[in-house]
């Protein structure tokens, strides 16, 4: 497969509570549209624990688990299905790496992540890492899509 040939997926991105209390769910939109991307569903809620335990369940055993919990369930966040060839790819590079002190300018993490003032790092957006993670979220997220 050429570079030029990727296929159309969809991956399940969230915009933190920070970004949300940040007024950026605009801006990180923005640079899935621009991209060339389609959100294909969209919705902001408020999530229980049980739903983020189980969305970031690989982490259980982690120090930082229950501090993610709950940040992730301190304020409403905006869940979207986002489709378009090589997304779940094309969006991690959006994102840039984790941790925004390094996350490269030009992405999102990079440009409007923090590492102060929380538990937590501050980064702003979630985005699926695999096509597997891809689905198993869209189905924790929007059930009946
Ligand atoms: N996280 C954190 N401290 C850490 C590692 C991760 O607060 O040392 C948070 C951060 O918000 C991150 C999320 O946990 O986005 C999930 O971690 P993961 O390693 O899956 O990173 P991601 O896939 O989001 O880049």
């Amino acid at each position: 497969m050429t570079t030029s040939d990727t296929a159309t997926e969809r991956t399940l991105v969230i915009v933190k509570p920070d970004g949300v209390a940040r007024n950026l769910v605009g801006e990180v939109l923005r640079r899935v549209e621009a991209k060339g991307y389609s959100i294909v569903a969209l919705e902001l809620r408020t999530a229980d624990t049980d739903l983020l335990a189980r969305h970031y369940a690989e982490h259980e055993d982690k120090p930082f688990f229950a501090s993610l919990v709950e940040f992730m369930v301190s304020g409403p966040v905006v869940a979207a299905i986002v489709e378009g060839h090589g997304v779940i790819e094309g969006f991690r590079s959006l994102a840039g790496s984790t941790k925004p002190t390094s996350a490269a300018p030009g992405t999102i993490r990079g440009d409007l992540g923090r590492e102060w003032g929380s538990a937590v790092v501050q980064n702003i957006v979630h985005g699926s890492d695999s096509p597997e993670s891809a689905a198993r979220e869209i189905g924790l997220w929007f059930p009946a899509l």
